[in-house]
């Protein structure tokens, strides 16, 4: 039963981080604790949750502060834009 939650963890962060749910579940299933930090330092820059300026429209990382275009404030986001969706 403990298990099944460090996979749940596992894979709830890679969803979150754009990765597959199931392989991390998997992976956290049988390295519990070790899936779950795997998947929270995963390197998943490419699908990083990103959110657009509301001043210039560029689309930023979803944890940049300032836009890097016209150098905007931004507050954060109420929803992130989604990666896959974005193309
Ligand atoms: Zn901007």
């Amino acid at each position: 039963m403990i298990l099944f939650f460090f996979g749940l963890s596992a894979g709830v962060v890679a969803r979150i981080r754009g990765s597959s749910f199931l392989l991390w579940f998997l992976i956290g299933f049988c390295l519990p604790g070790l899936g779950t930090l795997a998947a929270l330092l995963y390197p998943g820059d490419r699908d990083e949750l990103r959110r657009r300026c509301e001043n210039c429209g560029t689309v930023v990382k979803l944890h940049d502060q300032v836009c890097m275009h016209c150098g905007e404030d931004l507050e954060f986001p109420d929803h992130a834009l989604e990666p896959r969706a974005s193309h």
